[in-house]
């Protein structure tokens, strides 16, 4: 069976997730009854790309009908949502290219600059923060990685594998399995996001507190930029001044495209264990997972849910008589309202590395009243772990809009932190007379600090002025809520242009003109991925 892309929601066309009954009673007292509304017909959305010709001149790599281009111009943050789902399509992209190798990216690239033509690369097009809208007056031309996915060196002894960067997350594991290897980068987004998209947004899988985020995995590779190929060489280690890599890292297709990258691989694990622990509040919960990071235990992952999404994951989850047999020992151990939910995930070479690694981990989450319920809920986890991602299609079928913002701080900002992001994303909607429901959890738990993940589910609105109305109000309060507490715009998904107006409250005056001078220095006629990053600023 091939896959078939949904061209207006999450994944494979062919798979739904079902809401249990349960989780929209929850949801209807938590906002109200959802606002289901009729989808945009693909028809109506092929029309209004018809109404935008392509205005790029013919090239044998270049397809311009109006359904690859409509497929190509879009993500998955809410605002891309909006447009498919309300038919209100904005500007698509003029024609899309399939390279199958570096050359083929190399003669696209110099076409593009001779014709004038504004080149979007593009891997699997799970972004998030509006990386693929075309945006500028020249047309727009998308480079589709997708055919570039081939495995084409696998070094055993130094464990480096050099990988086409088109190739998403399922084929890339697939290929070092039959190998006995693993990358161990696993972002939610895994069944489509690919390994190019994760080194230029600075991905962050979740297992990352064993495998590293992408920029520890990124050990080289090539870049296509407009008129020159850069190829970065593989050290372990170097002090020869500053690491070009930190360049690619996070560059968002402005200093050119990444055509193949050299990732560090390992071992495929013997044992792995997920463990759900319940502690009884927020502040335990907190200091308990501080403690395990910072012991160092080396476990795989630290996901920490707080009261209000452990809340939310129980009545959601269906099941209310062994949920109900679960809250009744959990009170009797001392987590009742409250409660936080610690999914610990443990991955070793052997059964018996995990063990000790669980033991060490234990003694501390004991210090803190953790309960631990076993591998149950973490093993339903795991198997689920990228499923869920299709509860966006059926929420928004019931009427309901779902978006995440995210940062990252030092661990003294954490708590206020969490609060500053659900209020503002309350506040927002009450301007428009909506209530959002919003919870968080800690989703990467650093020895500094750690990562703050929030979602908020709020009612579309009836037409798209409405829902673009809430959603921007929505963005821009827990976009500042975040910089004016110090928080950095983004922990894992990237700046894109939907990000762009908060970059320089990180960067400052001077990081931002080096980064639009080193754009310059790699693309000096500006063919790359204009918006991203620089937004408004160029
Ligand atoms: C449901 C969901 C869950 C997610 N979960 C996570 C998560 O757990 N962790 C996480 O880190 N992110 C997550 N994301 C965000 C997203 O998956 C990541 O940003 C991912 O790295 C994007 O990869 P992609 O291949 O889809 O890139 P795309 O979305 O196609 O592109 C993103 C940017 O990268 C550029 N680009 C892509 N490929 C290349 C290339 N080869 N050369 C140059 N530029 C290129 C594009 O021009 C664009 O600017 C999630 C997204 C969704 C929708």
């Amino acid at each position: 069976m091939t896959a078939e892309r949904r061209w207006n929601g999450w994944g494979d066309a062919r798979v739904n997730e079902a809401l249990e009954p349960e989780a929209l009673a929850f949801l209807e007292r938590a906002v109200g009854a959802g606002q289901p509304r009729p989808d945009a017909s693909l028809a109506t959305a092929l029309a209004q790309v018809d109404e935008q010709p392509s205005r790029l001149p013919p090239h044998p790599l270049v397809d311009t009908r109006a359904e690859t281009r409509l497929r190509a111009s879009f993500g998955q943050s809410m605002h891309d949502w909006l447009r498919l789902r309300f038919g209100v399509l904005g500007r698509v992209t003029d024609g899309v290219a399939f390279p199958d190798n570096g050359a083929e990216v190399r003669t696209l690239l110099a076409w593009a600059r001779e014709h004038g033509v504004q080149v979007l690369p593009s891997g699997g097009a799970t972004s998030v923060a509006g990386h693929l809208t075309p945006v500028g007056a020249a047309p727009v031309l998308t480079l589709n990685m997708g055919r570039m996915m081939r495995l084409l060196d696998l070094d055993p002894v130094a464990q480096l594998a050099r990988f086409e960067a088109g190739v998403a997350g399922p084929d890339l594991e697939a290929q070092l399995r039959a190998h006995g290897f693993t990358l161990g980068h696993f972002p939610q987004s895994f069944e489509l996001s690919t390994l190019g998209g994760w080194v230029v947004t600075r991905s962050s899988g979740q297992q990352s507190a064993r495998y590293g985020r992408i920029e520890q995995l990124f050990a080289g590779g090539t870049l296509q930029t407009p008129g020159r190929e850069w190829t970065l060489p593989t050290f372990p280690a170097s002090a020869a001044g500053p690491d070009l890599r930190e360049w690619v890292l996070g560059s968002e297709g402005r200093l050119g495209v990444l055509t193949e990258a050299n990732v560090r691989v390992t071992r495929a694990p013997a044992a792995e264990r997920f463990v759900g622990v319940f502690f009884p509040d927020w502040a335990s919960g907190l200091a308990a997972v501080r403690q395990i990071a910072q012991a160092r235990l080396g476990l795989s992952m630290l996901r920490l849910a707080n009261p209000s999404e452990t809340f939310t994951t129980l009545q959601m989850a269906g099941h209310a008589g062994a949920v109900g047999w679960l809250e009744r020992y959990l009170s009797l151990r001392g987590a009742a309202e409250g409660k936080c939910l610690l999914l610990a995930g443990f991955t070793g070479a052997s059964a018996g590395s995990v063990r000790a690694m669980r033991r060490a981990a234990a003694a501390i989450w004991r210090e803190h009243g953790g309960v631990s319920t076993g591998t149950l809920l973490g093993e339903k986890w795991a198997r689920r772990r990228f499923a869920g991602v299709y509860l966006r299609n059926a929420l928004w079928d019931a009427g309901y809009a779902v978006d995440t913002m995210e940062t990252a701080c030092d661990w003294p900002r954490v708590g206020t932190m969490v609060d500053a992001l659900e209020s503002a994303g309350r506040a927002a909607l009450a301007q428009h007379g909506e209530r959002t429901h919003c919870y968080t959890h800690l989703s990467h738990v650093y020895a500094q600090g750690s990562s703050v993940y929030s979602t908020f589910v709020y009612r579309i609105g009836a037409n798209y002025a409405s829902a673009l109305a809430r959603w921007q109000s929505l963005k821009t309060a827990v976009g500042d809520a975040i910089v004016s507490r110090g928080g950095t715009i983004t922990h894992q998904h990237g700046v894109g242009k939907d990000h762009a107006r908060w970059l320089a409250a990180e960067k400052g005056a001077t990081g931002m003109s080096a980064i639009a001078a080193m754009v310059r220095e790699f693309d000096p006629h500006r063919v790359m991925a204009r918006g991203n990053l620089l937004g408004d600023a160029e």
